[in-house]
């Protein structure tokens, strides 16, 4: 069965079923939401994946800012400042995900909206795929439902058995902060970036640990009791404009390990593993991760590789990209969230700018 399921329409399911499709794939893809719409993430992509995205026509012709500069600044709002070797640019999800889904109906790939999959079997050397009051088949199933789906539950992953701490909270502003530079402003157990995205605005997006909300109740109490300690953040909260009328909000975020093939489904993006989100990287994983199981999957077919092969080749060059910095982002975000941990890195930002660029390299890939 010449035909690939994808399970999820983030950037790792969209791009897949771009190239798929434009290679004369029959692709089906399902996304439990309806595109456009806004998601939980800070909207910094690194420059990494730019060579990829303009050769494939992956980017919207539109005016994006560049972004080479990254400030850093502690718990008590000590900053610090530092070029970004390879840097990266902003787009906003709801304007990124829109035409990828765009690109992947015009490239023939068939889109079922509001559709959540429910459970994904395979027997017999094919996946059984059942979406509401439907079952589908398939040769090939590419999981890309993100960070934390009930398909995790229903798969028996190992990391859905354990509770992860933290939340993740997001806004759309307008504020004077500078086209060109990334922040990331600590707080009490948690950070929050701000950087320009298409549109004039800039994405504000933090990450809390779960105790915060719980102790203040709700997201503004907790935001003036919290984030406002750092002067940077208060500044910000009390003088920009705030676009949505209330945040997304997404909970339970694991960065804990996952497979990147579960039960003969290649996971991509978030559903293989996420990486801290300080290091403005997830994007450009599920990115690259779509490429390298698009172009697996076309070998499996056009070079007849076994499913055996197929698996393995997948899983040894998914380790080889993205184990590493995987481990290197848990590690680095020990050091945020704490006023003398973060004052520390801060301290390294300022006075070690070479072991702060290294460190910034553990968490990137190279362009491709
Ligand atoms: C607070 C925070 C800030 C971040 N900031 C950045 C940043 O600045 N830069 C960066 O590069 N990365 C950042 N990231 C990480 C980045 O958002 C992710 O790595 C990236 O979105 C992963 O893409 P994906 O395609 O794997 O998953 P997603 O984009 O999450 O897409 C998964 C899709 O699957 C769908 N889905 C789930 N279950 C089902 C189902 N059962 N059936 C059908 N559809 C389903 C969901 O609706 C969703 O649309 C951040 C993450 C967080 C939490």
């Amino acid at each position: 069965m010449k035909n690939v399921f994808i399970a999820g329409g983030g950037l790792a399911g969209l791009v897949s079923a771009c190239l798929l499709a434009r290679n004369g794939v029959s692709v089906t893809l399902a996304e439990r939401k309806s595109y456009p719409f806004h998601r939980v993430c800070g909207e910094y992509i690194s420059n990494e994946t730019l060579p990829f995205l303009q050769s494939n026509n992956l980017l919207p012709d539109l005016p994006l800012p560049q972004i080479n500069q990254f400030q850093l600044t502690s718990v008590n709002g000590k900053a610090a400042e530092l070029t970004l070797d390879m840097g990266g640019f902003g787009i906003s999800r709801y304007t990124l995900d829109y035409f990828l889904y765009q690109q992947a109906v015009s490239a023939g790939a068939r889109i079922l909206l509001n559709t959540e999959v429910e459970a994904i079997t395979f027997d017999g050397g094919s996946f059984t795929i059942t979406i509401p009051n439907q079952n589908l088949k398939a040769g090939v199933v590419l999981g890309a439902f993100g960070k934390r789906s009930r398909l995790d539950v229903k798969l028996k992953r190992d990391f859905i058995k354990a509770r992860s701490p933290y939340a993740g909270i997001k806004y759309h502003i307008r504020t004077d902060h500078p086209a060109h530079r990334i922040s990331l402003h600590n707080f009490k157990d948690g950070y929050c970036g701000i950087s320009q995205v298409d549109g004039n605005k800039q994405a504000l997006c933090y990450l809390t640990h779960r105790n915060n909300l719980k102790q203040f109740g709700n997201i503004a109490e907790m935001e003036k009791a919290v984030l406002y300690k750092n002067p940077f953040l208060k500044s910000i909260f009390e003088n920009a404009d705030f676009l949505y009328t209330k945040p997304e909000v997404i909970n339970e975020i694991s960065f804990e390990r996952k497979s990147p093939v579960t039960n003969h489904i290649l996971m991509m993006g978030d559903s293989a593993g996420m990486i801290t989100p300080l290091c403005g990287n997830g994007m450009a994983m599920a990115i690259h991760s779509a490429k390298v199981a698009s172009e697996l999957v076309l070998a499996f077919w056009q070079q007849h590789i076994s499913r055996t092969q197929l698996e393995n080749e997948y899983t040894r060059a998914w380790n080889k990209l993205f184990a590493q910095r995987l481990w290197a982002g848990r590690q680095i975000q020990k050091l945020f969230g704490a006023e003398w941990t973060s004052n520390l890195a801060v301290n390294l930002v300022s006075h070690v700018k070479p072991v702060a660029s290294w460190l910034v390299k553990q968490t990137h890939g190279n362009a491709f």
